[in-house]
Order: C-alpha cells, then sequence, then structure tokens
C-alpha cells in the first residue's frame, strides 16, 4: 500500500501526475489477475496510459458485477480477509472481496473522513450504524476509528432510548448515524426531557441519507439535526463496491475524495463525462484495491463534479450532495423527479411518522406517483400540507394516500427486506409491456 498522505493539499498537476502513476498500476494489477478486465482491457496499453486517457477506458457496470462476480475477484480465495455484500439491480446479493490490505486502505479511507470532521484520538464515538450483516460501513467506520486511535462505543441499531441512556452515561463527544434516526433520537429526548443542548455531542457524521441541498444548504433533514445547535453536522456518503467514502470538510461545501484511493468522474447518458457543476450519473475509479479494483465503475447516483480548490486549503476533487438513484428517475408530465426530492419534502412535515413511495406505469406509459404516509393526524388539511410541500419541493403532485404508520412499515419491510425501502418501483419493466 502506498498511502500518500497529504495529496490533496498538493497542486493539482503533482494530484493529477501521482493519479496516473496509480491508474497505470490499477490498470496493470486489474488485467493481469481479473478475468473480467483481462476481456473487458484486450487492446489497452496500461504502461503509456495517463489520467488524460481515464474517460477512453470503458466503463463498469453494476449489472458487469452481478452477472459475472467471481470474474473479478483479482486474488486467490485463500487472501481473501472479507467479504462484504451490497444489494444488485433486482434486490440480491452482490458481493465485493476485501484483502488484508484493502481493510487497510479502508480504514485509512474512514479515518480521513473522521479527521475532515475534526474527530481526533481524544473523541469518543457512539456507532450507531450495524456491524454485521455484511454491511460494509459498520466496519469501515470501526476500523476508521481505531486507526484514528480514537475511542468506539459499538451500539448498533438500538432504540433512541438506549441511545440517550448511553449519550448520558458514557459521554460519548461524536455520533455516527443515519439522519432520520438522530431525528428519532431527538423526538425521544424531548419526550424524556432530555436536553441534547446540554449534552456532550458535539460532532455528527451522517450517513445513507443526505442532508444538504444542490447549492450545500441544509435541506428539510438537515435542518431536522442541526436543531440541536451544539452538534456540528458532517455529511458523508460511501459506496460499497468501491471501499470508500467521500466526506464533508468544516466548510460543508461538497464531499472531498481522497486523490490517492479513488478517482471520480461525472457522466451523461453516452457516458462521457460532462463539466462541473453539471449533473450526471457518478463513475468512480479505484486506486490501491487489491481484491476486486473497479475501473470508471458507474454507481447510478446523480451527482455533480467540483475540481476547483476547496476553501479548507484541499486540492482534491468534491462531489455535490447525491440527489437521487438513476434507476429511479421518473418523469410525470414532462418534468423529471427522483423519489430523494419527495422525501425531502415529506421530512419536512410535522406529524410524518415514516412513508413509502411507489411508482406505477400509468394508461399513458407515463410514470404515476403514489406516496403512502403514516400518521396517527387524520385531520383533513394534513393531506393538503403533505400535497404541498411535495408540489413546492418536487415541482409534482403524486397521489397521497394517510395510513397508520404500522401498515408503513409493514410496505417498507415487504419481502422481508434487510433494510426498508423506501422507494418501490412497481412499474412494468418495457419487457412486461404488451402491445
Ligand atoms: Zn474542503
Amino acid at each position: 500500500m502506498n498511502f500518500i498522505t497529504g495529496l490533496d493539499r498538493r497542486p493539482l498537476a503533482e494530484i493529477r501526475s501521482a493519479q496516473s502513476e496509480l491508474l497505470r498500476e490499477q490498470v496493470r494489477y486489474a488485467f493481469a489477475r481479473s478475468p473480467f478486465y483481462r476481456e473487458r482491457l484486450a487492446g489497452v496499453d496500461a504502461d503509456s496510459l495517463s489520467m488524460d486517457d481515464l474517460s477512453g477506458l470503458p466503463l463498469t457496470s453494476k449489472e458487469d458485477i452481478q452477472r459475472k462476480n467471481s470474474a473479478f475477484l483479482c486474488v486467490e480465495d485463500k487472501d481473501v480477509a472479507e467479504v462484504v455484500a451490497t444489494t444488485g439491480t433486482t434486490g440480491e446479493h452482490v458481493y465485493v472481496y476485501l484483502t488484508k490490505n484493502d481493510l487497510v486502505r479502508l480504514a485509512e479511507n474512514e479515518k480521513r473522513c473522521f479527521s475532515y470532521a475534526g474527530i481526533g484520538a481524544d473523541d469518543l464515538v457512539l456507532l450507531s450504524v450495524t456491524l454485521d450483516n455484511l454491511f460494509i460501513a459498520g466496519l469501515a467506520y470501526y476500523t476508521g476509528l481505531v486507526r484514528l486511535g480514537a475511542g468506539v462505543i459499538r451500539l448498533g441499531p438500538h432504540s433512541p432510548k438506549k441511545h440517550l441512556e448511553i449519550i448520558e452515561t458514557l459521554r460519548p463527544t461524536g455520533i455516527v448515524a443515519v439522519p432520520s434516526f438522530m431525528s428519532a433520537i431527538y423526538k425521544q429526548a424531548d419526550k424524556d426531557n432530555i436536553s441534547l443542548e446540554r449534552s456532550s455531542l458535539e460532532k455528527a457524521v451522517l450517513i445513507g441519507e443526505t442532508i444538504r441541498n444542490p447549492d450545500f444548504s441544509s435541506n428539510a433533514l438537515g435542518l431536522m439535526v442541526e436543531r440541536c445547535k451544539r452538534l456540528e453536522t458532517y455529511s458523508t456518503y460511501g459506496i460499497t463496491e468501491i471501499a470508500a467514502a467521500f466526506s464533508e470538510c468544516a466548510e460543508h461545501k461538497g464531499l472531498h475524495s481522497h486523490p490517492d484511493l479513488v478517482y471520480p468522474e461525472v457522466v451523461d447518458e453516452s457516458g462521457s463525462p460532462v463539466k462541473d457543476h453539471e449533473t450526471g450519473e457518478l463513475v468512480v475509479t479505484t486506486f490501491q484495491v487489491e481484491g476486486m479494483p473497479l475501473l470508471r465503475y458507474r454507481t447510478g447516483d446523480i451527482t455533480f463534479r467540483i475540481s476547483e480548490p476547496c476553501a479548507c486549503g484541499r486540492n482534491s476533487i468534491r462531489i455535490g450532495p447525491i440527489t437521487g438513484r438513476k434507476a429511479h428517475r421518473l418523469k410525470v408530465k414532462g418534468t423529471t423527479v427522483y423519489p430523494r426530492s419527495i422525501e425531502n419534502a415529506l421530512v419536512g412535515v410535522e406529524g410524518v411518522e415514516n412513508y413509502v413511495i411507489e411508482a406505477y406505469t400509468g394508461d399513458d406509459y407515463a410514470d404515476r406517483i403514489v406516496v403512502r404516509v403514516g400518521s396517527n393526524n387524520t385531520g383533513s388539511s394534513f393531506k393538503l400540507d403533505i400535497s404541498e410541500a411535495i408540489r413546492a419541493k418536487a415541482r409534482v403532485a403524486p397521489q397521497v394516500e394517510i395510513m397508520p404508520p404500522q401498515e408503513v412499515e409493514k410496505i417498507l419491510y415487504e419481502g422481508s427486506r434487510r433494510k426498508p425501502m423506501v422507494f418501490i418501483d412497481r412499474r412494468q419493466k418495457v419487457h412486461d409491456v404488451k402491445l
């Protein structure tokens, strides 16, 4: 492993030259060891590559990994140190294999993310994310904190009440959580008359949900978590397949990449890179990965890229907040909408306990959206408030239904999913359409 500490603060040309070398190494390695890339990279002269040639290399999709999972593996079975999983396009497991060195790389990535958030060796951090079930996130945070020399409380996905008890007793200075779960902790604190303002917590690293708008202001979820003025919130976004994460610095103006570990691009429909600040699909190339390196991996997530230096002094490429999943793009009366913007509207409405967004194919083959909101508020103006909030934030007017929260909960975990599915795509696939 060759971690280049401080590379993100070096001049842009120096970063690019270091990345050209890392790209050559990763391409040579993948070509030599992965049956998938040996075929995909036929004719590519790895030794003459530079970062300027990257956009000419073929893209890799999730379907590729799904269909040919073992053909991506670059090491012998005995050298696999950890197997993690992500969910494939049709709900099944897609496995990602990590070696001992990949685990070190994962920890190094997360250690840096924590230090961007001002978390150091003296901090005690409460992990409210799960460490098992083949998830990479908990593992990354845990090993990152250990590498940083910080203290860890591995509480995992326990109730908000248990979290409050641990916060009062063990006095952690930081927390890693999903933003909507943070909001559940606040609600419980209000109920129990506990002031988080007077608690030990100072920093929150928030994962899994976006807390910023594309202009970096806080969205409804972000504002909800920032209600506690004492707590500084940092957004982070990780991808299982690349075993790395992007994270905010104290400027809160986008998520930094680590230039010796990954290289992010943003591409259009045809796979060509778009200009900075233009929206498209995030594509990531890994550096220094041994188990399952990925070249130009299409993440399916929608964002934009920022190449100019950050006010924090780092010159690493940043990405904007994730505004949606490419596969979840909906078209309603000519307007493109991602379920996430509907979610952003819903979390800002008082009385909304949970929700599920469903997409159907309408009579004219246009997308039809049904939003089922779990709430005990049955007042007639409540439904109108929700419709109005969605219209204002997402510019669409879907069908809204109010249901008891436990009914929505059942839909969220339909088919015993390991994660609640907030967006359910019930649209007819092209091959289902009978003409
Ligand atoms: Zn910065």
